[in-house]
């Protein structure tokens, strides 16, 4: 049973492969969802896509590595592919199609157009990923336009991503709603990520740590504490579990993504952090008590 979904699930890779099957579903009236990825497919995806079941008929879920997101000293060629397993996961999660590109669908030679959102991409991880969230948006934005969804559902657990995604669907009137999915933990409270199949077993044990102090400082917020004294025990606190360089630890506004010095509105807390040679990041919602 599980096999044969996996088996009949449609993978295409052409554009002129997904608009077919797009549009037929369109002609018989139904709504569709897509979910992008990078593949590596675990719960959080999961989530995604039985999030975008509720929202329409069928569910198109994309697989692309997209090597114009990652910086020149990123991890582009040893991003995990598994192309296989993350199929049998679409069809268990009950998505209707696998839209798998190559680089050289998406980037064609003479490919020369980039989409640029200044506002939410600066700072956190625009600030130490330079061009990164103009991947992102161009990306997205040739994904929205080869696929043409009612609805894209994108994880809190890149919250600034999702903030630039819909900064650039309102400035560029692109006909999608964008949906944003809470974060899918560990049991111990990790921010599942495609990149934490690179931790070892020990940096394993540790991950976890930066979830907790921030968690932590939320608590010391709504407690009275300074915003800088909250966040300067954190870091501390990040720094004894074994993290090394933390890109940045900071309360910013939960819409326009801008610094805060004090807690006087809704806030997320994000942080960014190598544990060894590997990147995390993560973020929680932080709100004034009534
Ligand atoms: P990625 O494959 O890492 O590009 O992620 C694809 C989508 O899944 C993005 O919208 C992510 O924000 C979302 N995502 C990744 N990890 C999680 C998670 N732990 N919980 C919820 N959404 C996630």
């Amino acid at each position: 049973m599980a096999m044969n979904a996996a088996r009949s699930l449609d993978t295409v890779s052409s554009v002129v492969d997904l608009r077919s099957r797009v549009q037929a579903w369109r002609a018989d009236g139904l709504r569709i969802a897509l979910v992008p990825t990078m593949g590596a497919l675990h719960e959080g995806h999961l989530s995604l896509i039985r999030r975008a079941k509720t929202f329409a008929d069928k569910v198109v879920v994309s697989i692309f590595v997209n090597p114009t997101q990652f910086g020149p000293t990123e991890d582009f060629a040893k991003y995990p592919r598994q192309l296989d397993e993350d199929r049998f996961r679409v069809a268990m999660a009950g998505a209707a199609l696998v839209f798998a590109p190559t680089v050289e669908d998406m980037y064609p030679p003479g490919f020369c157009t980039t989409i640029t959102v200044e506002g939410p991409s600066h700072g956190l991880c625009g600030a130490v990923r330079p061009g990164h969230f103009q991947g992102v948006a161009t990306v997205v934005t040739k994904l929205l336009l080869q696929c043409l969804p009612d609805v894209a559902i994108f994880g809190e657990k890149d919250y600034q991503q999702l903030q630039v995604i819909r900064r650039m669907v309102r400035d560029l009137d692109i006909p999608v709603e964008i949906d944003g999915a809470p974060i899918v933990r560990e049991v111990d409270g990790l921010a599942m990520s495609s990149r934490n199949a690179y931790l070892s077993d020990k940096e394993r044990s540790v991950a976890n740590l930066m979830y907790k102090a921030l968690h932590r400082a939320t608590l010391a917020l709504h407690d009275g504490t300074p915003v800088a004294q909250a966040l300067d025990t954190a870091r501390a606190e990040i720094t004894a579990a074994g993290f090394g360089k933390i890109d940045y630890l900071d309360l910013r506004d939960a819409d326009g993504l801008a610094p805060l010095e004090a807690f006087d509105r809704p806030a997320r807390l994000f942080c960014a952090a190598f544990l060894g040679k590997t990147r995390l990041i993560d973020n929680i919602p932080v709100e004034p008590r009534e």
